[in-house]
């Protein structure tokens, strides 16, 4: 069997974390990245990490003719598929760039897996499918839709495409990979999240602040019906994450089907204990002010973990320490993320 593995997206935070992973137990990586939201240099730094080769092609997933290349020179075993915008409040802004490039740019995809017979494929979907009512701990079997945003919302419907397309095609073996909340960073402090202005999520926020280039926090509502009135995520170290993708990749082989995976470590944290958490670790504060909420945050969600732990016999290891420290690593070796060293894109 090939041990080739193509990793749209791969340029990007998860997908370079999980390129490590993948080449450290020996598989052979192919990326497809247009670098619309990353930089060139992260894949110099996961071949320094790895000290082997990454096979790129600099493109966009839209790009049929440019799949066909990848598949014809190459014998790919199967596909990890990262690539797409991410942005949920973006998304309510333009979502035609949102449904555009994460719900056709995956019909394309899957087309040219479908025409050269590549039939193994890892979806980068999100715990956002379960969408604004359902209860928690959220498990694989609940009902998904009731997405807030097009980008949920493009994210539930290719869980649909993938699943009547599993359904139609005994050969297509998928997995559904709903991340909840990825934070950290590889250890060697070469490659982390590097998000462009100003970042939406909390873990990047923090960090420039420790850094001193952003001045406080604002924490989004404390009036939640919550232990502390902060809203609580299912926070998961991105190294454990990208170890949940070689498990799927496993999981695959001699299997049919298209089925959903919770990535999380299974307990809820709050924005305020997550705060400390920073502090403690790094021995750095973090100043800030709570505010109003932010439209559209969910007060509490966490992974139902044991189908995971069962099929895939994933589970983070990884605790709240390693998330922090190792932010703080690449945050402080990377102020300017990798913009310092990018000499263009
Ligand atoms: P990222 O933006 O860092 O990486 C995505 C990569 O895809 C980037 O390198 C970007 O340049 C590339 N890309 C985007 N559109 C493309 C296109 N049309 N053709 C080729 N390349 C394209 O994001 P990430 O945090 O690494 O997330 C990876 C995947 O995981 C995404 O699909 C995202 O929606 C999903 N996800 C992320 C999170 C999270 O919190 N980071 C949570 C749940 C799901
Ligand atoms: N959050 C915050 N301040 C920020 C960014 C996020 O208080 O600057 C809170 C947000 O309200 C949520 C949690 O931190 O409760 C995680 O937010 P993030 O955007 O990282 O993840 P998501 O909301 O998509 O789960």
């Amino acid at each position: 069997m090939s041990s080739q593995v193509l990793v749209t997206g791969g340029v990007g935070y998860i997908g370079t974390h999980t390129l490590v992973a993948l080449q450290e137990v020996g598989y052979d990586v192919i990326v497809v990245d247009n670098l619309c939201n990353s930089s060139a240099v992260a894949l110099q730094r996961v071949e320094t990490i790895s000290g082997k080769p990454v096979c790129f092609y600099r493109g966009d997933i839209l790009d049929r003719a440019l799949l066909n290349r990848v598949f014809a020179e190459n014998q790919i075993f199967a596909v990890i598929h990262f690539a797409g915008l991410k942005a949920v409040s973006e998304s309510l802004r333009k979502p035609i760039e949102y449904y555009q490039n994460n719900i056709i740019g995956s019909l394309v995809l899957l087309d040219a897996m479908r025409a050269s017979g590549v039939k193994r494929f890892v979806f980068s979907s999100s715990a956002t499918v379960y969408g604004s009512e359902a209860p928690v701990p959220y498990v694989e079997t609940l009902q998904t839709g009731n997405t807030t945003n097009p980008y949920g919302t493009s994210k539930w419907m290719v869980e649909q495409v993938l699943q009547d397309t599993a359904a139609a095609d005994s050969e297509f073996a998928i997995a559904l990979l709903r991340y909840f909340n990825p934070v950290g960073a590889h250890p060697s402090g070469l490659i982390g999240e590097d998000p462009q202005g100003i970042p939406n999520n909390l873990l990047p926020y923090i960090a420039q602040v420790a850094v001193g280039k952003r001045e406080e926090l604002s924490v989004f509502g404390d009036d939640y019906p919550t232990p502390d009135g902060t809203c609580l995520r299912d926070y998961v170290h991105v190294v454990d994450l990208a170890q949940g993708h070689v498990r799927a990749l496993e999981w695959l082989v001699g299997r049919t089907g298209a089925e959903a995976f919770n990535l999380g470590a299974g307990r809820g944290i709050s924005v305020l204990e997550i705060v400390r958490a920073f502090e403690h670790a790094t021995g750095v504060s973090v100043p800030f002010r709570v505010v109003s909420r932010r439209e559209g945050d969910l007060p509490a969600f966490w992974a139902d973990t044991f189908k995971a732990k069962q099929e895939l016999g994933w589970v983070a290891n990884l605790g709240l320490e390693e998330m922090m420290v190792d932010t703080w690593r690449w945050q402080n070796a990377n102020p300017q993320g990798y913009q310092a060293v990018d000499t263009g894109k």
